[in-house]
C-alpha cells in the first residue's frame, strides 16, 4: 500500500518548491544561515503582527519558548505552577525543566480549558504563575484568568501553540497573558518546519532576559554573560519556510474551514458524539477537529471507532491520552482521578484528520464510517 492512500490526523503545509527556493536565494549571496539573520527578522515583523504582540522573539520550537517564557520571570528558588494535564506533554516538561513544580487543576468539559472556578483552591504561598493552554484553539477564559492573576500576584504565560492566525474579541492572541507562546512546528497550522515564538507583554525586563536566554545568554551587544542561556535561535532556512507559509495562511484556514464545516454538518445531532463549542468572540483557524465518544449512550467506545477508521486507512489520533498525570514519570507523584473531567475526556476524545488538501469527499466517507460504527452498536464499552 502507498502511503498517499493512507489518511493522516494532519499533514504539513507546503509552498511550492520554487517558492521556497526563491526566498532562501538571498542565502546564498549573503551567507547568513542562523543568528538572527535578515529573514528572521523579517519573519518576527511579520509574526509581530498576525500574533498581535510587539515584543516577540522567535526561537526553535514550541517547547524551547515555554521554556524560556517560564525563565524569564525569575521565579528563583522554584515555585508551583497551575496548570491542566490535558495537553501535550511539552507543557508540563517545560514547566518540570524550568525548575517549577506543576499542580495539576481540571479542565470545562466544553472548551477543554482550563476551569477558572478551580484555579484559587489549588493556589498557596509556593504558587508563582498559571499555565492555561488554549487546546485546540479554543481559547481560556482569559479575562477571569487575569482577574485570579491579579489578585494573587501570579504571572500568567499561556501555552498558545495551537493558535497561530486565531484572534480573540479582535486582538491577535499574543498579546494575553504576561506571555503567550506558539509552536511552528510541522504538524500545527502554520510552519517554519520546527519554530516557535514567545511573546511577553509589558514587561521589558523578561523580553530582554528571553533574548539573552535563547542565544547562550549572551546580551545583543554585551560580551558579557549574567544569566545561564541556551542555543534556542531560529535559523535563516526555517525562517523562510515561515515566510513562505505565512503567505498561504489565510487560504489554508480558509480550506480547513470548509472541511470542519463539513464534519460539524455530518456529525451534528448523532447522539453520543459531542462536538467541539463554537466561542462567538473567537476567530478561529480550524486546527483540529476533536469529538468526544460518550460510550454510555449507544454503547460503542472512542476505540472502537478508531479502530473503525484505521481499518479503512484512516489515522485519527487521541489528542491528548493519556493525560500528563498518567505518564510513569508524573504518575507516582499524582492522581489523574482528582482531575476527574480531563481524565473522562482523555478517554472520549479522538481528533479526526484536518488540514487545507483534505478532499471534502473524504471527510464525508470519514464521517459515513463514524456514523456507522456508532449505529453498530459493536465494541464493548470498556474502560
Ligand atoms: C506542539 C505543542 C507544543 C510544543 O511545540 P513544539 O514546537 O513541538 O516544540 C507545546 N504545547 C502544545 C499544547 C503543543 O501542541
Amino acid at each position: 500500500m502507498n502511503k498517499e492512500d493512507k489518511v493522516y490526523v494532519t499533514r504539513p503545509s507546503l509552498p511550492s518548491l520554487v517558492e521556497y527556493t526563491n526566498e532562501i536565494r538571498s542565502i546564498w549571496d549573503n551567507k547568513w544561515i542562523t543568528n538572527m539573520g535578515p529573514l528572521y527578522e523579517k519573519l518576527r515583523g511579520q509574526l509581530a503582527e498576525v500574533l498581535g504582540a510587539s515584543n516577540i522573539e522567535l526561537v526553535t520550537n514550541g517547547h524551547m519558548a515555554l521554556e524560556l517564557a517560564l525563565q524569564s520571570f525569575d521565579f528563583n528558588g522554584g515555585g508551583e505552577v497551575i496548570t491542566t494535564p490535558f495537553t501535550f506533554v511539552s507543557t508540563s516538561e517545560a514547566i518540570v525543566r524550568a525548575g517549577l513544580t506543576p499542580v495539576f487543576c481540571d479542565i470545562d468539559p466544553d472548551t477543554y480549558t482550563i476551569d477558572t472556578s478551580k484555579i484559587e483552591g489549588l493556589i498557596n504561598e509556593k504558587t508563582c504563575a498559571i499555565v492555561p493552554v488554549h487546546v485546540y484553539g479554543n481559547i481560556c477564559n482569559v479575562e477571569e484568568i487575569d482577574k485570579i492573576a491579579k489578585q494573587h500576584n501570579l504571572k500568567v504565560i499561556y501555552d498558545a501553540a495551537h493558535c497561530v492566525g486565531e484572534k480573540y474579541k479582535g486582538r491577535g492572541i499574543g498579546g494575553y497573558g504576561d506571555a503567550s507562546c506558539f509552536s511552528f512546528h510541522a504538524t500545527k497550522v502554520f510552519n517554519s518546519i520546527e519554530g516557535g515564538a514567545i511573546c511577553i507583554n509589558n514587561n521589558e525586563n523578561a523580553f530582554n532576559k528571553v533574548r539573552k536566554l535563547k542565544n547562550f545568554g549572551y546580551s545583543d551587544t554585551g560580551d558579557d554573560i549574567n544569566v545561564i542561556g541556551v542555543n534556542a535561535k531560529m535559523n535563516e532556512f526555517s525562517a523562510a519556510m515561515g515566510i513562505c507559509n505565512l503567505r498561504h495562511l489565510d487560504d489554508n484556514i480558509q480550506k480547513r474551514k470548509e472541511i470542519y464545516n463539513t464534519y460539524l454538518c455530518n456529525l451534528n445531532n448523532i447522539s453520543g458524539i459531542k462536538l467541539n463549542e463554537s466561542q462567538t468572540m473567537v476567530t478561529r483557524n480550524y486546527a483540529y477537529f476533536p469529538i468526544v465518544i460518550d460510550c454510555s449512550k449507544n454503547g460503542v467506545s472512542r476505540d472502537y471507532v478508531m479502530h473503525r477508521l484505521q481499518n479503512n486507512n484512516i489515522f485519527p489520533r487521541k489528542y491528548f491520552y493519556p493525560l500528563v498525570t498518567d505518564f510513569e514519570i508524573f504518575k507516582s507523584n499524582y492522581d489523574s482521578s482528582a482531575t476527574p473531567i480531563a481524565l473522562q475526556t482523555s478517554q472520549e476524545i479522538l481528533c479526526l484528520p484536518i488540514y487545507p488538501d483534505l478532499e471534502i469527499s473524504k471527510v464525508e466517507e470519514i464521517c459515513e464510517i463514524i456514523i456507522e460504527s456508532i449505529n453498530s452498536g459493536g465494541g464493548k464499552c470498556a474502560r
